[in-house]
């Protein structure tokens, strides 16, 4: 008896077959892992990806492939994790463990963030007791006697290791992989676009940085943009949080402008250092895969004229 996941996934490997054919007539029936564009004749040889990672809350979007999903959990999901958490510790709504070194001494201890003040608390069941008795005895002295030179080294244990840019690769895969589910072949298989797979090759290499960009306001408004201002840089964008990804626009816009240099345009843009205001019509980010480019291609169109504005502002 095939069980609703596997259903699931022979549903999606079919649509998603059917989508690649669509998208590319001469190209075999075979599904197409988004991320390294290698061909699959077996559902039970892809996996479900969670599009965001599990660990920040997502939950399965697409089909991809055993190598390409692994590798990025290993590589990449555990920066978009402890980006999770560092934040949450600097707007004071989480602590983190730390190691406190002072004259000689080392402990574990757990330090908050409170109105701009680190707040501090030992974990002596963590640490040394001797250890721990002894750096808190020197405290006390350095407070009593209000001595004016004392040094104390905190070490951050969880975010040691964590690697910004590889959180936003992180974040680009996970935009690229709902503009996948949302329109599919048609828009993730042209050649403007490999210069994103190959930032996911290389993830240390900054091969496309322009392609990611922030906001000034933070907002919890994320979704899926067909960006028509300014006309230049017609582009998709996806917005997840405070982070914009932008992907070179389709066909319909590519006629008004080459899509191939749409991130050189951005960074001739945000090199004027100005103050940049973009706006586009707004779509819900996909919750399963959808292919719109590939089936209804008019489809998206209409959904995006019912869609509502968005207008954001760039730049630092
Ligand atoms: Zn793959």
């Amino acid at each position: 008896m095939p069980t609703n996941k596997n259903r699931k996934k022979i549903k999606w490997f079919n649509d998603g077959v059917e989508a690649f054919v669509r998208a590319r007539p001469d190209a075999p029936r075979l599904y197409c892992c988004p991320i390294c564009i290698r061909g699959f004749d077996n559902p039970n040889e892809l996996t479900f990806e969670d599009v965001p990672p599990q660990s920040v809350g997502g939950k399965p979007l697409v089909l991809t492939c055993p190598n390409c999903n692994h590798w990025s959990g290993r590589l990449l999901d555990t920066h978009i994790r402890t980006g999770c958490d560092l934040h949450e510790f600097a707007e004071g709504k989480r602590d983190t463990r730390i190691k406190l070194i002072h004259s000689g001494d080392t402990i574990t201890a757990k330090a908050l963030l409170a109105q701009g003040q680190i707040q501090i608390t030992g974990l002596p069941e963590n640490s040394d007791p001797k250890a721990h008795r002894s750096l808190f005895e020197k405290l006390d002295k350095v407070a009593s006697k209000g001595l004016k030179s004392w040094e104390l080294s905190l070490e951050f244990i969880e975010f040691k290791r964590h690697n910004p840019w590889r959180e936003a690769v992180g974040w680009l895969r996970v935009a690229y992989l709902y503009t996948f589910a949302a329109l599919g072949y048609n828009f993730i298989m042209r050649p403007e676009l490999n210069i994103i797979r190959e930032q996911f090759q290389r993830p240390d290499d900054r091969i496309a940085p322009q392609a990611m960009q922030s906001i000034r306001s933070p907002s919890t408004d994320n979704g899926l943009s067909f960006l028509y201002s300014p006309p230049e840089l017609r582009s998709i964008v996806v917005r997840l949080g405070v982070n914009l990804f932008f992907f070179p626009a389709f066909v319909e816009s590519s006629k008004l402008v080459d899509s191939s240099t749409l991130y050189e345009r951005i960074a001739s843009y945000l090199s004027l250092g100005q103050k940049l205001t973009i706006s586009g019509t707004h779509i819900d980010l996909p919750k399963r895969p959808q292919f719109a480019f590939d089936y209804l291609p008019r489809s998206i169109f209409n959904h995006v004229a019912a869609g509502g504005t968005i207008r954001v502002d760039m730049g630092n």
